[in-house]
């Protein structure tokens, strides 16, 4: 590992400026991906500034909404009896994620800025555009089962890691951000950038702007939703497809509905295309597929990652079965 300077920042403020004017800085939450990266070589900060002292963990929930603090445990937040009611695909995706021991130390703010999970990207032997701009992409001429099919470039196929960005971009969450030049909120579909040809950057945030927390707007049909994901390992393991819902569904009509998927695309990828053919409309199993199949009407596979459209297109449907009480979907 390449040696690196530490300090603990003391307040929001004290981190931003650490960080400013110094793009080989870092900052440190959980640590369960940046350490790792930065074992493996692939990250080599040349300063690393400690958020740990930061009182950002607060986590409320309230008829305006809920707060998510940068610093909230996955454990915690997943936990929380009053998120849980109020959004369950939320909890549901965090439990979905990762292992006990690292949702223990994984924080709301280090979940979204997670990397993605490309073993190109995390070995330094191969060309990877992400990890070194202009490099080439080993993975587009390489192993690709477990690459994105929705947002890819030629510059970049690979797919998002995160399941609890999935139930928040259903959500239609934002993030709060603290600059050099004070605060502001990113929607959460202008937070994530698709790779184009710049994968090297991941999000719209700027080098110096800290992630204070994560706003969820109040959505009270949110307490019928849910989180499906579909991987290889059922201990824990990355998602070959997943999706996140919330539906008002009432007298056997969708009314409203919010779709997100996960596992299959470079960024958290809102389905709007399947929202428009579901709303307004009958429920039915019949409907949900054709609703899955106008959001996968974009996907580009290759022949390994092929798979996915049709494992996204039956999970899609799963999980607005079980959430409107159709079918034998448990
Ligand atoms: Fe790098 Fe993206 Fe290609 Fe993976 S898919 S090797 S992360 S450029």
């Amino acid at each position: 590992m390449q040696p690196f300077a530490y300090a603990r920042a003391a307040s929001r403020e004290g981190a931003v400026a650490a960080i400013a004017g110094r793009p080989g800085a870092v900052f440190l939450a959980g640590g369960t991906s940046l350490v790792d990266l930065m074992q493996l070589g692939v990250l080599r900060p040349e300063a690393v500034v400690d958020l740990n002292g930061l009182p950002e963990a607060s986590i409320r929930v309230g008829p305006e909404g809920a707060w998510l603090g940068a610093l909230a445990r996955n454990s915690d937040v997943a936990a929380h009896a009053e998120l849980r009611a109020a959004y369950p695909l939320l909890a549901e995706a965090l439990l979905a994620g990762a292992s006990p021991q690292l949702r223990h130390m994984a924080t709301v703010g280090g979940n979204l800025m997670q990397r993605v999970r490309c073993p190109y990207y995390r070995d330094t032997a191969f060309a990877c555009n992400r990890r070194e701009p202009g490099t080439g992409c080993a993975a587009i001429g390489g192993c690709r089962r477990g690459h994105a099919v929705l947002g890819t470039s030629p510059h970049c196929i690979a797919t998002h890691p995160s399941d609890m960005a999935v139930a928040l971009a259903a959500l239609e969450a934002e993030v709060e951000v603290q600059g050099p030049h004070g605060d502001r909120r990113v929607s959460f579909e202008d937070f994530y950038r698709l790779p184009g040809d710049t994968p090297h950057r991941a999000t719209t945030l700027a080098p110096d702007e800290l992630i204070t927390g994560v706003w969820l707007p109040p959505l009270p049909f949110a307490r019928r939703s849910g989180y499906l994901k579909v991987r290889d390992r059922a201990s824990f393991d990355f998602a070959l497809a997943s999706a996140a819902a919330a539906v008002d569904w009432r007298d056997g009509v969708i009314h409203d509905v919010r779709l997100a998927l996960g596992g299959v695309a470079t960024r958290p990828w809102r389905a709007h295309a399947a929202e428009r053919v579901l709303l307004g409309q009958p429920a039915s199993p019949a409907l949900f597929l054709r609703a899955a199949d106008a959001e996968l009407a974009a996907a580009r596979p290759f022949e390994a990652n092929a798979f996915k459209v049709p494992l996204a297109r039956r999970t899609i449907a799963r999980l607005l079965e079980r959430l409107c009480g159709l079918g034998d979907a448990s």
